[in-house]
């Protein structure tokens, strides 16, 4: 069966333009500013369940995962349309509403614009399209396409707490009855990195950047193979969810596990300083360099202390 990213490339084979490839579309607004885009489709029982979370949570991830892809550019979130379909036994219960209270309580946090919309009905299940468009400088947007060889990688905060957080949601923990509320909270309110991807393109201290919604080791090889350069990243480098216990195989789901919406960028080595040097202005800030970018183009070589082996690409993907 066709996977999700061939059928992708197809598609972009048939555009025009050629803008498809990065986290959010790159357009000109106007001789001073570009205009970034961005959707994301989320269906019920395929990307969130129900019974999981309030639907306050789930209008605080709906708009998340799509300021977390304008985080990825370096931009500015400015405006948005939210469309939702909506099964009739929900439209009669006050779903949507608290829907809406959730996006709307990020949205204020941003000083995000809510323009427009749909509302369709649907015979079974929720679906909810998220469409995000933002500012930034014109040709500061930091792409997936522009990473070098020598380039160092970082990545922001701690990851794997999200894919720990849905096995222990799917083995039916809840907010109510856990022991580990941060993880779960991890998997259902993340927390989009918009102030530090606007930083790094105001500061110009990133040449490749890109969101950690699929997983790290996927993730990274779209920086690759975009920018035609491979990697090589440290296992003992890699900063794990400090909640993550010891019983969770918590390399796996850092390197594997979805949905930390950190941000992974690269660097020129001269600006490792500024970068680490940025920690001191806000705690909030946490930068670790985990690589390198080599020559090896769409490899990526994962060294431990054991061995070196190429790492392959493991993560979500709907199909
Ligand atoms: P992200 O995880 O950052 O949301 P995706 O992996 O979903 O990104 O998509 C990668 C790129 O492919 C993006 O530029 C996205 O806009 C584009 N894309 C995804 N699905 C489609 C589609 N059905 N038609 C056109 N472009 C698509
Ligand atoms: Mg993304």
């Amino acid at each position: 069966m066709k996977s999700e990213f061939d059928f992708i490339s197809k598609i972009r084979g048939r555009s025009i333009l050629s803008k498809i490839g990065d986290d959010c579309a790159v357009l000109p607004k106007d001789s001073r500013t570009d205009l970034v885009i961005t959707t994301d489709l989320l269906v019920e029982d395929i990307d969130f369940r129900l019974e999981w979370a309030k639907p306050e949570f789930l209008g605080h991830k709906a708009l998340a995962v799509s300021l977390s892809d304008v985080a990825a550019m370096g931009a500015k979130p400015v405006w948005a349309m939210l469309s939702v379909g909506i099964p009739a036994q929900v439209w009669k219960t006050d779903f949507v509403e608290k829907f809406y209270d959730g996006w709307f309580a990020l949205a204020e946090k941003f000083g995000i614009e809510l323009v427009g919309g749909d509302v369709s009905k649907t015979p079974d299940k929720i679906v909810i399209d998220s469409i995000i468009a933002g500012e930034i400088k014109k040709g500061k947007a930091i792409l997936r396409s522009t990473a070098q060889p020598n380039d160092l990688i970082f990545v922001t905060g701690e990851l794997g707490g999200a894919a720990a957080g849905l096995q222990l949601l799917e083995n039916g923990e809840s907010l109510k009855n856990t022991q580990h509320k941060n993880l779960l909270l991890r998997q259902l309110a993340p927390d989009p990195q918009v102030e530090i991807g606007q930083i790094l393109s105001e500061k110009n201290l990133a040449t490749s950047m890109i969101d950690l919604s699929d997983s790290l080791s996927s993730d990274l090889i779209h920086i690759c193979q975009e920018s035609k350069v491979g990697a090589k990243i440290y296992a003992e480098k890699i900063p794990i969810d400090k909640n993550l216990l010891e019983n969770f195989d918590f390399l796996d789901f850092a390197l594997n596990g979805g949905e930390d919406f950190e941000l992974l960028f690269t660097a020129n080595p001269k600006n490792q300083k500024k970068i680490f040097g940025l920690q001191n202005e806000s705690e909030n800030y946490i930068f670790t360099h985990i690589g390198e970018i080599t020559k090896n183009a769409e490899t990526i070589e994962f060294i431990s202390k054991d061995e070196t082996r190429i790492l392959d690409p493991e993560g979500f993907r709907h199909f």
